[in-house]
């Protein structure tokens, strides 16, 4: 007669079947990764200011300045110098009116940035940022009705001339991201019909009303006045809706597709990439994700480093195939002199 033994389980042993043989040195390790970080995954965003000389940091987001357009030749150059292949502008005018109009101005500060990164480096992959939120004195994504009501079609005529704007000064790709129903279709109408149809446009498929963004509005100045985004932006709690916001995307035209924020929305990204395989996918690691970090590396509560590479990594294992992030110069430089 046997009789079972509490310890019976934790004496049985594995047999032939051991996981743990390949990950007992570095290199098997490497050898196995099925998820790898390169800096050419990374999009760094870059913010835009007029003036000359200008580089002021952003308090709520360390190591991230706004930059005047005399500043992006060197920024240009330091990315080169890390293998970062792509950045993301926003730009923050002069001056702020109701119906946004510096946005689509052949002189304003993102076309002249575009302008001058180009001439700095013409293989930088230079996206833009087309939204109104950092141009309209109220700061919403659109126009406004009498209610405050961001108008819809009304507002996809402005961004299909903002992105013929930047396409005009040399964008590679336009990033909608008001959430505006129509707008992929719409921008691709707008560039087609100017010519405009080598410029890709990644869209803001997915964009929760997120209360990550609060440090990114301080750095873009572009926080609305009054309300908030819901109208546009999608519910933090909807994960079907995003397959649909995707579906329509792909169908108006979208080359690339995009979710943000990341770290809370990685079943999105999953989903998201399961549903497109044939799309490429970016997702945005936010400013509040970055403040996090930054704030608790900064208590000694965490390994900065160690940190934001597993963040990185979990977002492209989630299923991005880019990551829109302000650690890229870190994280280039890092993978750079190896972990
Ligand atoms: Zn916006």
């Amino acid at each position: 007669m046997t009789s079972f033994h509490p310890l019976d389980a934790l004496r049985t042993t594995p047999g032939a079947k051991r996981p743990r043989r390949l990950r007992r040195t570095a290199a098997l390790r490497d050898l196995v990764r099925e998820t790898t970080l390169q800096p050419d995954d990374f999009v760094y965003p870059l913010f835009v200011v007029p003036g000359e000389g200008v580089r002021r940091p952003v308090p709520s987001m360390p190591g991230v300045d706004q930059l005047s357009v005399d500043r992006l030749a060197g920024e240009a150059q330091e990315l080169d110098a890390l293998g970062v292949k792509a950045v993301l502008l926003f730009g923050i005018p002069g001056a702020k009116d109701p119906h946004g109009m510096e946005s689509f101005a052949e002189d304003g500060v993102v076309q002249q940035a575009i302008r001058a990164l180009k001439d700095a480096s013409p293989e930088l992959v230079v996206a833009t940022d087309v939204c109104l939120c950092e141009y309209t004195d109220h700061g919403h994504c659109g126009l406004l009705d009498a209610q405050g009501y961001v108008l819809n079609d009304e507002t996809l005529e402005v961004l299909g001339r903002i992105a013929v704007s930047h396409g005009e000064a040399g964008a590679d790709v336009v990033a909608p991201s008001g959430m505006i129903d129509g707008m992929v279709g719409a921008i691709r109408g707008a560039l087609d019909g100017e010519g405009l149809n080598g410029v890709a446009i990644l869209s803001y498929a997915v964009k929760y009303a997120s209360a990550f963004y609060g440090p990114f509005r301080e750095a873009a100045e572009g926080a609305p006045t009054f309300g908030d985004r819901r109208s546009h932006q999608m519910d933090p709690g909807n994960a079907r809706e995003a397959l649909r916001e995707a579906a329509l995307d792909v169908e108006e035209g979208a080359d690339a597709l995009l979710v943000k924020p990341a770290l809370g929305y990685l079943d999105v990204v999953r989903s998201v990439r399961e549903r497109f395989p044939e799309v490429p996918l970016a997702a945005y690691n936010v400013s509040g994700e970055l403040a996090m970090v930054k704030a608790a590396a900064a208590n000694g509560w965490l390994d900065e480093r160690a940190v934001v590479l597993e963040v990185l990594t979990g977002i492209r294992r989630a299923g991005a195939d880019l990551v829109v992030t302000y650690h890229a110069k870190d994280a280039a430089a890092w993978l750079q002199s190896g972990r």
